[in-house]
């Protein structure tokens, strides 16, 4: 389980700034609009929005190889079973995102990369896809979580992370994924925040974890900026839905939320079979059009390829955004429309 926290999310304080009008509370029945470029339904009610293009697909994948190796520290072996279950997860994706002409985001952890960065490199790059960080270790790195690592040492882990993306891509990253989520992101959490941007990362998908009930925050979230914290150009991209991990079996005792949908009553219980994780997906994606939300899942490549070497789910979903006309975006696209158009990579950051 990668998440370790279970924390109610109906407790957490709204931030003052959202994608919208900037007041815009970030929980709220219907979704706002998260471009200039939206127009929501005035009442927000359930609308045909098949040639709408509010809602969109947020289309990234948190790459790494089974969470229970929770952190890839130095000099650790990584298990060469993980590593070319990761990997061939990757040539299977790849497949599917070629054939349905789309590009995907691609967060990945630096210590994969230091053992078989030429894997990755040829399986991703070339392909137009949008690289960007998972740290180095894949501790967590906000503040509260008992596995997170001091700001000091999320530091190094980052910074190693881009380093190795330079390394094997020629490119730094913009965005990073923190690991583990959290309801609340990096809210009030500076000393990170200023770790983030002075490394050169200007979003970051931190929040991720909902609740006792569900995993994944719900697809009515929004993006905001950490303005409260001085960092009004730093961006949070929100991770939503089903947690694809809890697809796989679990052990007696752990913790075995149902997936929740917004609006619709829960599943009776996890993802069993493909067919399982595919209604789940269509009444999310029902959900998210219906109220131009915006769906962002934080898959992982091995954990939907060990649920089903075909990925499925993943070929549908796409097919899906397509036959509903649902733009799909690389989360750099999305942080560039947030940000008024693209930043140079590497150039001088504002602080606020
Ligand atoms: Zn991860």
């Amino acid at each position: 389980m990668e998440h370790g926290e279970r924390v109610d999310v109906r407790k957490e304080p709204a931030p003052r700034k959202t994608a919208g009008d900037g007041s815009e509370p970030v929980r709220q029945q219907h979704c706002a609009p998260y471009s200039p470029r939206t127009t929501p339904s005035a009442t927000g009610a359930d609308t045909d929005l098949r040639t709408d293009p509010m809602s969109s697909l947020w289309l990234g994948f948190d790459t790494e190889s089974d969470v229970t190796q929770w952190a890839y520290e130095p000099g650790l072996p990584v298990s060469a079973a993980v590593l070319e279950e990761s990997l061939a997860a990757l040539v299977r994706l790849t497949e599917i995102l070629r054939a349905h002409q789309v590009k995907a985001t691609f967060f990945l952890v630096g210590r994969l990369l230091e053992v078989a960065g030429d894997a990755y490199r040829v399986l991703l790059q070339g392909e137009g896809h949008d690289l960007e960080c998972h740290t180095y270790s894949h501790h967590p790195i906000h503040a509260g979580h008992p596995l997170s690592e001091s700001p000091a040492e999320a530091e190094k882990s980052i910074r190693r992370g881009l380093d190795l993306m330079e390394q094997w891509f020629g490119e730094r990253p913009l965005g990073l994924c923190a690991p583990g989520g959290s309801p609340t992101g990096l809210r009030r959490q500076p000393e990170i925040l200023r770790v983030i941007w002075e490394a050169g990362l200007r979003f970051v998908k931190s929040d991720n974890l909902a609740s006792s009930e569900t995993p994944m925050l719900p697809s009515r979230i929004h993006p905001y900026a950490y303005a409260e914290e001085g960092y009004p150009d730093l961006w949070r991209l929100p991770g939503v839905g089903w947690h694809c991990t809890l697809t796989l079996p679990r052990a007696p005792g752990d913790w075995t939320p149902r997936p929740v949908v917004p609006g619709g009553p829960p599943f009776p219980h996890a993802p069993r079979t493909p067919e399982d994780h595919l209604a789940w997906v269509r009444q999310e994606l029902d959900y998210v059009r219906a109220h131009g939300c915006q769906f962002s899942p934080s898959w992982h490549p091995w954990s939907l390829y060990r649920f089903d070497p075909s990925l499925t789910v993943v070929d549908f979903l796409l097919t899906y955004a397509r036959e509903h006309k649902m733009p799909v975006k690389t989360y750099r696209q999305v942080y560039e429309e947030l940000a008024g158009g693209p930043e140079p990579v590497g150039g001088p950051g504002r602080l606020g």
